[in-house]
């Protein structure tokens, strides 16, 4: 068979570990991989590489994504979504694998009901994704954000200030809930866990009364403006406040060990359902183990409520 592979929408650590295991497991199995240059773009321009056991090399602990990525709007249209099929028919493609967030997987789905066979695998810092516990690249973000918590919590504690760390998630507050929970944050703030800014201000208050040096509020970007919240808390409750807003540098950085493990199994995995005569569906983790579900079943469902928000509670 010949199998192609692409990685679209936001760049995430352990794509490329993904990227890699597809390549060598299908190969291990008597398949072809091409890799797709930017994403639904390369569909679109038939820009498309053969891969092989060596052109991966080195590519599991490299951060971003070797094959590019683009956000490609024009790939809504069927026009365009039939000539990424063509294109690949030309070539003798099969199947597609392709490694996103949720505007990948409707892309992906889309492209299944025209006929091709598709997997598609959670690759997206933010975790967003309904049918997997965890995304590629969501840990590696997760560590990189802590990693600057403790940096800011040595210059809060330092100056007496509260520090305000805005991070990434859109509709979904993994990151600053896990990161939050990591980096021992007194408030996180996310689409599932609204906090009022009065209720913030008077329990800041209160920590000042106490003799607290310093305050760490993790927020999910879209949430709040940061830097207006930063100015009223410092007004209104004596805490002397400042915005961090952490941006692109969530998505960089080598993949730490569990999104290269994460990367390699979800990428092996395809590869066997594929084997299998599997598609149609998309990839996940749940309690350890791989599962993979229609796409119908997950694109456009909203993830549950995290149950560690519980945990923060009682120890926040
Ligand atoms: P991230 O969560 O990291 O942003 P994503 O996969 O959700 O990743 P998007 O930019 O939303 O990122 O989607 C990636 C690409 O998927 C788009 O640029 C577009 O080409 C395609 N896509 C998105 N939505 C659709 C849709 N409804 N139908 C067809 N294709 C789509």
């Amino acid at each position: 068979m010949n199998i192609a592979v692409l990685t679209s929408g936001g760049d995430a650590p352990g794509m490329n570990a993904a990227v890699r295991a597809v390549v060598r497991s299908a190969e291990s199995l008597g398949h072809q991989v091409y890799g797709v240059k930017d994403g639904y773009k390369g569909l679109i321009e038939d820009d498309l590489v053969l891969l092989d056991h060596q052109s991966v090399s080195g590519m599991l602990s490299t951060g971003g994504t070797f094959l590019g990525t683009a956000r490609v709007p024009e790939f809504h249209e069927p026009e365009y979504q039939k000539k990424a099929i063509d294109n690949l028919k030309k070539r003798n493609v099969e199947a597609l694998i392709t490694i996103g967030g949720d505007g990948t997987y409707r892309g992906a789905m889309d492209l299944s009901k025209l006929g091709m066979k598709v997997i598609g695998l959670p690759g997206t810092i933010d975790n967003d994704i309904a049918g997997t516990d965890y995304t590629i690249g969501f840990s590696t973000a997760v560590e990189t954000i802590v990693s600057a918590i403790d940096k800011l919590r040595d210059t809060s504690q330092s100056h007496q200030r509260c520090s305000i760390v805005e991070v990434m998630g859109r509709s979904c507050g993994d990151l600053a809930l896990f990161a939050g929970i990591c980096g021992g944050a007194e408030f996180i703030i996310t689409p599932e866990n609204p906090v009022k800014k009065e209720d913030i201000i008077e329990t800041l208050k209160q920590h000042k009364e106490k003799g607290r040096r310093h305050a760490i509020i993790v927020v999910t970007e879209h949430v709040f403006d940061v830097h207006a919240l930063a100015n009223e808390i410092t007004e209104a409750s004596g805490f002397a406040s400042r915005a961090t807003v952490l941006g692109y540098i969530q998505r960089g950085g080598h993949p730490d060990s569990e999104d290269r493990i994460l990367g390699s199994r979800m990428g092996a995995y395809a590869i066997e359902l594929l084997h299998d005569g599997i598609h149609g569906v998309c990839v996940g983790i749940r309690d350890s183990q791989m599962i993979h579900m229609p796409f119908a079943n997950v694109v456009g469902f909203p993830r549950p409520k995290n149950p560690l928000y519980k945990l923060y509670k009682k120890i926040a």
